[in-house]
């Protein structure tokens, strides 16, 4: 599947945790922080393209009182140096109960990201491995990937617009709607 042909990209936001490296509930060390497979990589491709790169990550150890702020801004810069470097990390340290408005799926941390990195929304690509990142690019009005892993639920996968089957050949998708002629 493509991406929607009509719509110039200026920048990827990749989800973290089961994206960019392997998801360890509530991780809040760096020295727990493993790659993805072949994400150096790919992040690397989206970066010699000249896209601006971000990071949207829910991470509700904060609220839950499971890992500090700091704990986790220091489990970010290890993946920043391990997979990154990234323009922009945009942390929802909220709990699902707290109503805020950067909890994917809800857009709050896309629209934060477009403004910052100054490009509009639209133009953004969300990547991620769960129905919450995909429909948080919708609510935005940008455009998702999901890349399911094994635990990604089948009906997150059948909803999804757009699925690739790793970060590599998402980043792909994104470099070739990049290249195609904008109608
Ligand atoms: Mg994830
Ligand atoms: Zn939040």
């Amino acid at each position: 599947m493509a991406l929607a042909p009509d719509r110039p990209v200026g920048g990827v936001l990749f989800d973290r945790d089961d994206t960019l490296v392997v998801d360890v509930p509530y991780n809040a060390d760096p020295h727990l922080v493993v790659p993805v497979p072949g994400a150096h990589r790919a992040v690397e491709r989206a970066r010699a393209a000249g896209l601006r790169l971000g990071v949207v990550t829910n991470q509700s150890a904060i609220a839950k009182g499971l890992a500090t702020r700091a704990q986790v801004d220091a489990t970010n810069a290890r993946v920043d140096e391990l997979v990154g470097p990234f323009d922009l990390w945009c942390v929802c340290p909220h709990d699902a109960a707290d109503g805020c408005d950067c909890r994917k799926p809800r857009p709050g941390m896309v629209l934060r990201a477009a403004e910052v990195l100054g490009v509009p929304a639209a133009e953004l690509v969300v990547v991620g491995d769960i129905g919450a990142d995909v429909a948080a690019a919708r609510a935005a009005g940008a455009q998702g990937i999901l890349v399911p892993t094994p635990r990604t639920r089948q009906e997150e996968v059948d909803a999804a617009e757009t699925v690739a089957a790793t970060l590599d050949d998402a980043v792909s998708l994104v470099l070739a709607q990049r290249s195609a002629p904008v109608a």
